[in-house]
C-alpha cells in the first residue's frame, strides 16, 4: 500500500495530453462562426438539433461540440431546448415515417429566418437505411435544406466548419 502510494506521488497522471495545434485551429474557427453569427443575426447562433432516426451517432459528435474540449457556447453558439429560440434545425439520420411529423412540426416552430442542415450521409440520401421501408428518405424529402455535412459521423470541426459555410452563404442570399 505504501509503494502503490508512493508510486502514485511520482508518477504522472494516466491522461493524455491536449493537440496543441488543433485546439488552436478550432478556436480559430469557432471565433470566425461566432464573429459571422453576429455580422450576420447581430447576435449569438442558436441551434436546435433534431436527430430523425440516426443511430445515434451523429449524436455523439455533435454532443462533442458541448464538451469541455470544443466548448463551443464560449464562441457564441448555443443549443437549444426549443425550435422557437433557434435559427439553425441540425437534422440528423435518415428520416423515419415515424418522425416526418415531429420534423414537419419543428420546422413550422422554427421563426425565420432560418436554416436547415443536414448532418451526415444518412440525412443527405438515407445512407445506409436508404429504400428502408421505414424511411422517407434524406431529408431534403421532407424539408427544404440549405446545407448537407457528409460524413459518418462528421466530426465536430467538419460541423464547424459546414455552419460558417452556411453563415457566409446566407449572407449573400435570401433565407426563408
Ligand atoms: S451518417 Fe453514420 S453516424 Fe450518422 S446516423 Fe447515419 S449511420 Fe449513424
Amino acid at each position: 500500500m505504501r509503494k502503490l502510494l508512493f508510486q502514485s506521488l511520482i508518477q504522472p497522471p494516466l491522461t493524455e495530453t491536449a493537440p496543441a495545434a488543433e485546439a488552436a485551429a478550432l478556436a480559430e474557427l469557432a471565433t470566425s462562426l461566432g464573429n459571422e453569427a453576429r455580422r450576420r443575426l447581430g447576435r449569438s447562433l442558436s441551434v436546435r438539433e433534431v436527430d430523425a432516426g440516426s443511430c445515434n451517432g451523429c449524436e455523439l459528435e455533435i454532443h462533442a461540440l458541448n464538451n469541455s474540449f470544443y466548448d463551443v457556447e464560449r464562441f457564441g453558439i448555443r443549443f437549444v431546448a426549443s425550435p422557437r429560440h433557434a435559427d439553425v434545425l441540425l437534422v440528423t439520420g435518415p428520416v423515419t415515417l415515424n418522425m416526418r411529423e415531429a420534423l414537419e412540426r419543428t420546422y413550422q416552430a422554427t421563426p425565420s429566418p432560418k436554416w436547415v442542415v443536414a448532418v451526415g450521409d444518412c440525412a443527405a440520401d438515407g445512407g445506409m437505411f436508404a429504400g428502408s421501408y421505414a424511411c422517407v428518405g434524406g431529408v431534403s424529402a421532407v424539408l427544404p435544406v440549405d446545407l448537407h455535412i457528409r460524413g459518418c459521423p462528421p466530426s465536430p470541426t467538419a460541423l464547424l466548419k459546414g455552419l460558417l459555410a452556411l453563415l457566409e452563404s446566407a449572407a449573400n442570399g435570401p433565407s426563408r
